[in-house]
């Protein structure tokens, strides 16, 4: 593994991000504040339309921040030149979709490898063959996407996030297209990926249960931090969830 500092894993100092302009202007992140601690799990959930995904997209280094700073392993990023920050995504961030976005005509392992061609470094095929093991599917590298099922493909997209052994790994509603049971099974793999391989996962998700998995949910509205609950469960994140998608009724339920 490359040396690491001390530094968080992401930092987010004062971050904003609007779209438009002048009376159009809408203001996706008002000023964001946040430490990831290296070897962490947290979730990242909100009603729609309170800025969660700007937030990864900024944390991501995909998109820049309007104002504020987002700091990578304590070196800052938004305002690097383009292929400098195209260099780092490769290299220092993993990546987890929801729609597993793996290429159909390469074979598994090709496709595990992806993120290291790309980075044009060493392919390092034992350690793809390595986390193929770790997720399940050591005897799949042959094959094509298109044979796998979704959770065997999301596993796939887990395994070629965690080849470059990033910083971060950030999961875009990794479970919104599995069913129940295959979903725990990936909520269990990025699990074990922080536990046993050190790795730091940061989920965005719409479900209480899968964010339940993480040791930590940041709960977004309107485009602040409204909250956070550590040792989540289901119950408590789905109360927090309602309390955020109908203050009002919460707070006039509380008052009667
Ligand atoms: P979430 O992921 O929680 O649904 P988003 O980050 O997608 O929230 O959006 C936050 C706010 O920013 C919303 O009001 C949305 O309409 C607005 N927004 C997001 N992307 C754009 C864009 N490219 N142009 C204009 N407004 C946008």
């Amino acid at each position: 593994m490359r040396p690491r500092s001390e530094a968080p894993a992401i930092e987010l100092r004062a971050i904003t991000r609007s779209y438009g302009r002048g009376a159009a202007t809408v203001h996706a992140l008002r000023g964001m504040d946040l430490v990831l601690p290296r070897g962490g799990f947290t979730a990242v959930m909100g009603p729609s339309g309170s800025g969660k995904s700007t937030f990864l997209q900024c944390a991501a280094g995909l998109d820049r921040p309007t104002s504020g700073e987002v700091l990578l392993g304590g070196e800052a990023i938004s305002h690097l030149r383009e292929d400098r920050l195209t260099e780092l995504r490769r290299s220092r961030i993993g990546f987890v979709f929801q729609s597993f976005n793996l290429l159909p005509s390469l074979t598994v392992a090709q496709n595990v490898l992806l993120p290291q061609r790309l980075a044009g470094g060493r392919q390092d095929r034992r350690l793809a063959q390595e986390l193929l093991t770790q997720v399940g599917l050591p005897e799949h590298g042959d094959r094509r996407p298109g044979q796998l099922s979704g959770g065997q493909q999301q596993r796939v997209a887990i395994a070629r996030a965690l080849i470059t052994r990033p910083e971060v790994v950030f999961a875009d509603e990794p479970t919104g297209a599995l069913d129940t049971r295959t979903a725990q099974e990936v909520l269990g793999l990025l699990r074990r990926a922080v536990d046993s391989m050190g790795a730091t996962v940061v989920m965005v998700t719409h479900d209480p249960v899968a964010a339940s998995h993480a040791d930590r949910v940041l709960f977004l509205a309107d485009g602040v931090l409204a909250g956070e609950l550590r040792h989540p469960d289901p119950q408590s994140v789905a109360a927090h969830m309602a309390a955020l998608a109908a203050p009002a009724r919460h707070f006039a339920g509380a008052a009667a």
